[in-house]
């Protein structure tokens, strides 16, 4: 097939099969163009967008897969209730400089079955925080990035840090692969009151998405008290403001940013970050923020 490229400039292509895609990327592939890959599950919000302008910026080609992958779901009705709104998906990304888009079905990731994809295990990385309450999650996270790694090639990866074990995860996943592609991560797009975007916030009704700025309001109190408290009594100050029904902080830990091990004192790692988890009512929220950095 040879497509003009012009084409390509006017349209944003659309495969489901894996094939397809590969063929549709070798005019770019064949002219050594930077392949950037943002890997999503829908529902897409202006999150998602930051990171497909980043790679447009960067790259010659963006290509974005929307796939739902069952791997990484712990829970059933997490799975069943992830919002899938692909039309308007595909309206966002066209208007936010996608160039390719990968939308496969569960068979097409997994052609010989999800047991046949490798299952890469990341230590400590997966045994804290979202790992020790998602059993399963970041070996679902691995198996999926890999198999898209390995489908697109990309020689740019952009990842969002709301997900900040998710890119710890990835980084390391990418160091097991051998993988030519350079990690690049992206800040937290926030709603204006401070809510971290989120495909789940779609999830919440408006009077709880509105009382959800609880949670990065709770993480800003963490920063601007640090020096006066304890990393104990930051984290319950986290908790106490994140307790108010229908709130409930899952865990809220201070850890080494590049280690993921958790602290005991701010003083001891030199990138600190505090991360947690809240319920809100049915829906789980993550979030994180720096709490020291010392280049
Ligand atoms: P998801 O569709 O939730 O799997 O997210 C796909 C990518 O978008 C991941 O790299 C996320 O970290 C990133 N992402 C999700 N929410 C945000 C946000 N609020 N700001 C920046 N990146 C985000």
């Amino acid at each position: 097939v040879f497509f003009h490229e012009k084409q390509y400039l006017e349209r944003m292509l659309q495969f489901q099969r894996v094939a397809h895609l590969q063929q549709g990327l070798k005019p770019w592939r064949e002219k050594e163009a930077d392949i950037g890959f943002v890997p999503t599950m829908g529902a897409l919000h202006e999150g998602h967008l930051s990171l497909i302008r980043e790679s447009a910026a960067r790259c010659g080609v963006t290509v974005c897969s929307i796939f739902v992958n069952p791997t990484q779901f712990d829970n059933t009705a997490d799975l069943a209730k992830y919002p899938r709104t692909l039309e308007h998906d595909l309206n966002m990304l066209r208007s936010a400089g996608a160039d390719v888009v990968f939308h496969p079905e569960v068979a097409d990731v997994y052609p010989d079955g999800m047991d046949a994809v490798p299952v890469y295990r990341f230590g400590r990385l997966e045994e804290v925080m979202e790992g020790a309450y998602r059993p399963g999650h970041f070996a679902g996270v691995g198996q999926v990035v890999g198999r898209l790694i390995d489908i697109v090639r990309p020689s740019h990866l952009f990842m969002g840090r709301k997900d900040f074990q998710q890119v710890a995860i990835i980084a390391d996943l990418l160091r097991q692969m051998g993988a030519d592609t350079e990690l690049v991560v992206c800040d937290t797009v926030r709603e204006p009151h401070g809510l971290a975007m989120s495909s789940r916030n779609r999830r919440l009704d408006h009077s709880t998405r509105e009382k959800a700025a609880c949670i990065f309001e709770g993480l800003t109190w963490m920063v601007q008290n640090k020096d006066a408290f304890t990393l104990e009594e930051l984290k319950a100050g986290f908790i106490e403001r994140c307790s108010i029904p229908p709130f409930r902080a899952e865990y809220i830990e201070v850890v080494d940013g590049h280690t993921l091990e958790p602290l005991a004192n701010l003083s001891d790692a030199s990138y600190v970050v505090a991360c947690a988890a809240v319920w809100a009512g049915e829906v789980r929220l993550i979030d994180n923020i720096v709490l020291s950095e010392v280049a």
